[in-house]
């Protein structure tokens, strides 16, 4: 399988090299040149082990690393999983919920970074070059990229994110990791701030190439293509229905994307359900096919407070029948004009999507309400899913919704939409009162590119 950019002007690249490029140089997102049929061999996955499952679907995608290779990362990637499922489904009245919040950080996040640095471990050791993971985030993605990639020999990570601005419990989850190749930077200023920093590295191309920077954020194939997985695992785990929804917190599309890949491959999801909080700009453009940029708004979801959503970019590529010119043309005109419309011929126009959002006090009320009724914690990201999934439900077809995270990784929104519960988890009671390590640095380029330097 080659890949190619979705602005025409890379392609055939093997799966390491897509993997190791992260974002295309062109500036689109890679994709692989065809998306494989599975849809006469879904029998045959239906009593396989959530690793062998893994294989059978990665194993098409990626045809440059040896079978015994690929089995052996995959196997060190989902071991440190707490529940033997994986990626457990849960149902909870009416709805089906699939937990993919048994990793080592609690969040959905793991799935795919777990994968990632074994992948990453895997091409370095094999070329014998080394790399520096540089990534910017608001809490999920710090941690659990730092949890995919600690330890790990030719890998150095440097998480920027804003200090003060996390939550306790997510800074906690980064800096308590006292790994000597691990380096947790809180700059003093905002999540746009450190996002800033690491666009501004990253175009820097003499120092990007020198340093071997590398990306973690959710625009790498090898992210997406993880989680193409778990599609097929709620699948086998619904007892293999004629159909079913799927329900999909969404921030930056990579989740949902996943699943949108998962759809052409055969798989029979009939409605994928895209749930925002009053981030709206994808539930807008569902609606009416504009892309129109919005301001940002703080919610009780934090993870999914994002206007642009950078996978998005991806199911546009397919929209508009894979014709490059086409794309950039959109990407440009948005990035010039803060809008851009896609036209269509039906009365609806995408039939494969549904897509609504939901305001805070909705996300506390499912939070209550599932605890109320069925006694079942779940995390305001998921609450978010649930709101609209319930909204949208149909009788007759079963309704998978993806739970993003923990609920005691979000405790303060727990705590006020239920006083007086205890939302805890193991895996962060221990961290409490651990040794931590951070570096606190000013918004500045060439202070964290010295320490880059330095830390060589
Ligand atoms: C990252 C994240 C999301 C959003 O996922 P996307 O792939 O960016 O759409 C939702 N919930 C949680 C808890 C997350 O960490």
């Amino acid at each position: 399988m080659k890949y190619q950019s979705t602005r025409g002007k890379v392609s055939q690249l093997t799966f390491k090299q897509a993997v190791m490029m992260g974002l295309a140089s062109d500036g689109g997102l890679l994709l692989p040149e065809s998306i494989p049929d599975v849809s006469q061999c879904l029998p045959e996955f239906k009593n396989l082990t959530y690793a062998q499952l893994a294989y059978e679907v990665m194993s098409l995608y990626i045809t440059d690393i040896e079978e015994s290779e690929l089995k052996a990362i995959i196997n060190k990637s989902y071991a440190t999983f707490s529940h033997p499922d994986i990626v457990p489904l849960r149902t909870i009245g009416d709805i089906n919920i699939l937990e993919l919040f048994h990793g080592p950080t609690l969040a959905f996040k793991d799935v795919a970074l777990q994968f990632l640095g074994n992948v990453f471990e895997h091409i370095l050791k094999e070329s014998g070059s080394r790399v520096n993971i540089l990534g910017a985030t608001s809490g999920d993605t710090g941690s659990a990229a730092i949890a995919g990639v600690r330890g790990k020999d030719n890998i150095d990570v440097y998480i920027m994110f804003p200090e003060g601005k996390t939550s306790p419990l997510q800074e906690l989850q980064m800096t308590s990791v006292l790994d000597a190749n691990v380096h947790n930077i809180g700059i003093n200023g905002s999540f746009d701030d450190c996002q800033s920093l690491l666009k501004t590295i990253f175009s820097d191309l003499e120092f990007k190439d020198s340093y071997q920077l590398a990306a973690v954020n959710s625009v790498n194939w090898a992210r997406v293509l993880a989680q193409v997985v778990y599609y097929f695992s709620a699948y086998n785990q619904l007892g293999q229905p004629k159909k079913f929804d799927v329900c999909v917190p969404t921030g930056n599309f990579g989740n949902v994307l996943a699943g949108y890949i998962a759809k052409q491959m055969g798989l029979p999801i009939a409605r994928l359900i895209i749930a925002t909080n009053s981030n709206d700009i994808l539930a807008r453009f569902f609606r009416t096919g504009i892309y129109e940029r919005g301001d940002v708004n703080f919610t009780h979801s934090p993870a999914m407070d994002i206007q642009v959503a950078s996978n998005f970019e991806r199911y546009l590529f397919y929209k508009l029948d894979q014709n490059a010119e086409k794309l950039t043309e959109f990407m440009k005109k948005f990035s010039e004009t803060g809008r851009a419309e896609l036209r269509f011929n039906s009365e609806r126009f995408d039939r494969d999507f549904v897509a609504a959002s939901v305001s805070n006090e909705e996300t506390i009320q499912t939070v209550k309400k599932y605890y109320e009724t069925f006694n079942y914690l779940v995390d305001p990201h998921t609450a978010v899913g649930i709101s609209v999934a319930e909204k949208v439900i149909d009788a007759d077809v079963p309704l998978v919704c993806l739970s993003t995270a923990h609920p005691a990784k979000f405790n303060d929104v727990m705590a006020q939409a239920l006083p007086g519960v205890e939302v805890t988890h193991p895996s962060l009671e221990v961290l409490k009162g651990r040794e931590t390590r951070k570096i606190v640095m000013d918004a500045d380029i060439e202070a964290i590119k010295s320490l880059i330097k330095e830390t060589q």
